[in-house]
């Protein structure tokens, strides 16, 4: 809560400084003039008749003398003299009762200011803490309650939840690029609650509850919003994860006050994001003080349960852990539709990339579909960063509009880590263009591998260079032989390196990774190891959506385990003779690249092709 006030409290922050600095300058006004001077060099003055009048404020003394005098002044160390017309001085806590009689006798003209503070100033003084104290207060309510400015699409409701009226900003299937089977399926839901009473006269049954199955970013709350605005009905949008952050004990209160809101708005949908946030099987947490989050849970379910059959409320919620919801979610009555969500493949990448760059000015170059093709595994959300990515380049250097240059630059980005300025030495240079030079002469000369894209030795990311292949299609199937060529391409600039400079480096790290990785899951998942043969083991297995290995039961013998070694480096081997046979049968076109890429650092398809052609 206190970062979201502590901007409202800077500006006043700020406030005070600015009305003490004017202040200060203010009341600092005369100070090239006046000095501040010893009240024994005060009655000096008096004696020597240089003064002409005074003003007496309190035990303060201001005045003025006949004509400028110079005063002695230290500064920095070195005394100096000044010239002042006004002088300042404070008179000591010891009576002087001759004083007044020594000013008329030469002649001074004494007059005296109240110390009492005006009316109007005292006014201010008296309200401006308490108007500090609400406007702090205030600020802190507002804090506690989670709410940012207003101002934004939609406002919030008491249980926290964002609420989309049908009018505002309405996002329909349109803006959905692609997912043509989970439209389809919400369909249905949409017609319902267009017309909801048409439904209740034929007596068909409603889904209450659809649970939305897939990976971040790939568009479930889009989906979601779009079937609100679709239908037209209101649409209440809430994290799991803010039922419960706040105070205990706050969370089912939140989820009553949320179906009540929502019921009073019917027709109306009800959006969950997160559900595993609260949707955990119960009693399955590590150690206790899950009370909360179970009793938020129970009163999800009974308002679920408590929804009558004509109520006009939908219920969506959206995870990427279906496995780890308790079962009781998914029983028939709550969320019992099922709407899985697949990462785009580039057909629908290339629509949500349309669906991004339509108000973007885009060049005559610009070819959607090679984006699509080129980043595979990338979410909805990742297209439509890499279109603003690209939106920004072109603008930082002040182009009319987006074009092809721009968009790569923006996938590279992505893809591998921003464009790095570093230092390379001659030699370091020359074992990257080497390195890189093998990943792409075979990938070129080994049949059926995916067509290469682009080769460059400017470093990226962690990466000193980079070899990128564009599969023509996405593939859901791979033949052993397509893995095998992998993994002799993977290995093509180590073994390179080691033909061209006799000697290996720690630039192939990661491709040994990616060697490991591959081989492993051929032998244990897939079945492609001849002597162990169609059998799966759950060595190297992934979760499906979280992409990173789960702790897993062992399932085979000591042999086995041995065997299994053995035919993951038997691969390996396989794969790296083949690289060594193309690369060493192949030097002189090695040689060509390696040098093409030295000179020019970047080199596409088209320009590798031209090089090989020439020798
Ligand atoms: P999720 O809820 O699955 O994490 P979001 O719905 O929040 O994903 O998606 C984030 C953003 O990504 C959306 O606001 C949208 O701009 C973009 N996006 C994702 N999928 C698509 C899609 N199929 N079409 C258009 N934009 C998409
Ligand atoms: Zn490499």
């Amino acid at each position: 809560m206190w970062p979201s006030i502590s901007k409202p409290f800077l500006i006043m922050l700020v406030l005070i400084l600015v009305f003490n600095f004017s202040y200060y300058l203010i009341t600092m006004r005369n100070s090239t003039e006046s000095a501040e001077i010893s009240y024994s060099r005060f009655k000096d003055e008096l004696a020597k008749e240089t003064i002409k009048r005074v003003s007496f404020k309190g035990t303060s003394v201001k005045g003025e003398f006949r004509t400028k005098v110079k005063l002695p002044q230290l500064s920095a160390g070195k005394s100096s003299f000044q010239e002042v017309s006004q002088f300042s001085t404070v008179m000591p806590s010891i009576p002087d009762p001759s004083l007044l009689a020594d000013l008329q006798a030469k002649k001074v003209d004494v007059s005296a200011v109240s110390t009492e503070v005006s009316a109007f100033m005292s006014t201010i003084l008296y309200i401006l803490p308490w108007v500090l104290i609400f406007g702090i207060w205030f600020l802190i309510s507002r804090g506690v309650r989670g709410q940012g400015p207003s101002g934004m699409m939609g406002g919030f409701s008491k249980s926290g939840a964002r609420i989309y009226s049908p009018k505002k900003g309405i996002v329909t299937f349109d803006d959905v690029a692609g997912m043509n089977e989970a439209k389809l399926e919400l369909k249905e839901i949409v017609d319902y609650l267009k017309d909801t009473k048409k439904f209740q006269r034929i007596g068909g049954k409603v889904p209450k509850g659809i649970l939305l199955v897939g990976p971040p970013g790939t568009g479930k709350t889009l989906l979601a919003k779009a079937v609100a605005g679709e239908a037209g009905v209101t649409f209440f949008s809430i994290s799991a994860s803010q039922f419960i952050e706040m105070f205990v004990g706050v969370g089912a209160s939140r989820v009553r006050e949320l179906f009540s809101s929502a019921r009073t708005a019917a027709p109306s949908i009800i959006f969950i994001d997160e559900l595993d946030a609260v949707g955990r099987s119960r009693g399955a947490g590590f150690g206790g003080g899950h009370d909360e989050r179970e009793q938020t849970l129970n009163q999800l379910l009974s308002e679920m349960d408590g929804f009558d059959p004509h109520e006009e409320v939908i219920v969506m919620a959206a995870t990427n852990r279906p496995d780890v919801l308790d079962p009781a979610l998914l029983r028939p009555g709550r969320f019992d539709r099922r709407v899985v969500i697949e990462r785009p493949d580039w057909r629908d990448r290339e629509k949500i990339l349309k669906v991004h760059t339509r108000k973007i000015c885009l060049a005559d170059d610009v070819d959607l579909a090679v984006i699509a093709k080129g980043t595979p595994g990338m979410s909805g959300a990742d297209l439509e960063n890499l279109v603003n990515e690209s939106a920004i380049l072109a603008a930082r250097a002040d182009a009319l509009s987006v074009n092809m240059n721009y968009l790569e630059q923006a996938k590279d980005k992505l893809l591998m880590g921003s464009e790095r300025k570093m230092f390379i030495s001659g030699e370091e240079k020359r074992i990257t263009a080497y390195h890189e030079a093998g990943h792409a002469l075979v990938a070129l000369l080994l049949p059926g591998t995916d067509p290469l894209h682009k080769v460059t030795i400017i470093p990226h990311g962690m990466a000193l260079g980079v070899t990128q292949q564009i599969p023509e299609d996405d593939r859901y199937h791979y033949p052993k032989s397509y893995l095998m060529n992998r993994l002799s391409v993977v290995l093509g600039g180590r073994v390179a390196e080691r033909m061209v400079f006799g000697d290996i480096s720690t630039g192939a790290h990661n491709d040994l990774k990616m060697v490991t990785e591959l081989s492993e899951k051929m032998v244990c998942q897939w079945g492609m190891s001849d002597k162990i043969g169609a059998i799966t083991f759950s060595r190297g297995e992934e979760h499906p959506f979280l992409g990173m290995k789960l702790a897993q039961e062992k399932t085979f013998s000591e042999e086995m385990a041995w065997l299994i070694d053995q035919e993951i480096t038997g691969l390996i081997k396989t794969a790296e003779t083949r690289t060594e046979e193309i690369l060493s049968g192949n030097r002189i076109k090695l040689d060509a690249i390696a040098n093409a890429l030295l000179e020019e650092e970047t080199l596409d398809a088209r320009r590798i092709n031209e090089v090989l052609r020439s020798v």
